[in-house]
């Protein structure tokens, strides 16, 4: 697919790898809706251990985004919401006349161990996480159908392979990759294609609450920063982490793979084949 002209959503887009994702295909002259919770986050942001994106930088990264010379709105929507996820998808064809690409991007995450974990926690990581991508897609596809359009969802190498503490998490995102393949089987009659990345280790907010409760554990006295950095050298074949630009090149690539539907592109460092 040629992205310049097309109209594409990113959820979860107003900071991290979803800003990232919307930065370059604005750059690559798409349409682009960032969506994001923004002023709606008031609610669900009260359990979490970090803070989920705010109305202001939802709307900082569209007008930064735009004076970058792209062009880019910013829509609110929660992902976990039927109506708003409609609500959103009828703003970006209101505006833009078409939709051709959904990044379902918008996650969160919440460690504890399993004994621990409160059923509104599971539910809500399932909620976002896996839900979110299904009422997303079910409320696109009619459009994405017209244009032989794209659908691209964010999982996580930790979708491939469980790990302690973490289980809400891994387990949604294993949920995504079975999405994503069951909608790739189900869309290809209507020429839609539908994949899925799996990042490894990207410095975002998000990786707060993996380094507040188990990194900087292992890395005492270091910074956020530099605790995130020696984990991932020494559990990392490639010892780096991956910038948000590397996870928004893999989007580009998806879009672009005319003959690539269902697959779950590892972008990790070889961190899914660990270090023996
Ligand atoms: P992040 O916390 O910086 O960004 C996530 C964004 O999603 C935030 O802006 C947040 O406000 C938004 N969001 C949360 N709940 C939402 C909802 N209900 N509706 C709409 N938006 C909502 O984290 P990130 O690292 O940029 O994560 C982006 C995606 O990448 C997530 O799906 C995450 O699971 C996945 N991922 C991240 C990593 C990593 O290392 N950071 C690794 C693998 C996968």
């Amino acid at each position: 697919m040629e992205i310049s002209g097309k109209t594409v959503i990113v959820t979860g887009a107003a900071r991290g790898i979803g800003r990232a994702i919307a930065a370059a295909f604005a750059q690559e002259g798409a349409n682009v809706v960032a969506a994001d919770l923004g002023s709606l986050s008031a609610d669900p942001q009260s359990e979490w251990h970090y803070s989920l994106a705010p109305e202001s930088e939802l709307a900082r990264t569209a007008r930064e985004i735009s004076q970058g010379g792209g062009a880019c709105s910013a829509i609110e929507v929660d992902v976990s919401k039927r109506a708003s996820c409609r609500n959103l998808v009828d703003k970006a064809v209101e505006a833009y006349g078409r939709l051709d690409i959904l990044v379902n991007n918008a996650g969160i995450i919440k460690l504890g161990r399993i004994a621990d974990i409160v059923e509104s926690t599971w539910d809500r990581i399932f909620a976002v996480n896996a839900k979110g991508v299904f009422l997303m897609s079910q409320a696109a596809i009619p459009h994405l159908r017209k244009n032989g359009g794209v659908i691209i969802n964010m999982a996580s190498n930790a979708g491939k392979r469980g790990s302690k503490f973490n289980s809400a998490y891994c387990a949604s995102k294993s949920a995504v990759i079975g999405l994503t393949q069951s909608l790739a089987a189900e869309l290809a009659a209507d020429a839609v294609r539908v994949n899925a990345i799996c990042p490894g280790n990207v410095f975002t907010p998000m990786q707060y609450d993996y380094l507040v409760r188990r990194r900087l554990q292992q890395y005492p006295g270091q910074s956020f920063e530099d605790a995130f950095d020696a984990f991932v050298k020494d559990t990392v074949p490639l010892g780096r982490k991956q910038a948000p630009r590397e996870i928004a090149e893999a989007a580009l690539y998806l879009c672009r793979a005319d003959n690539v539907s269902g697959i779950s592109l590892s972008v990790d460092g070889g961190g899914g084949i660990g270090l023996s």
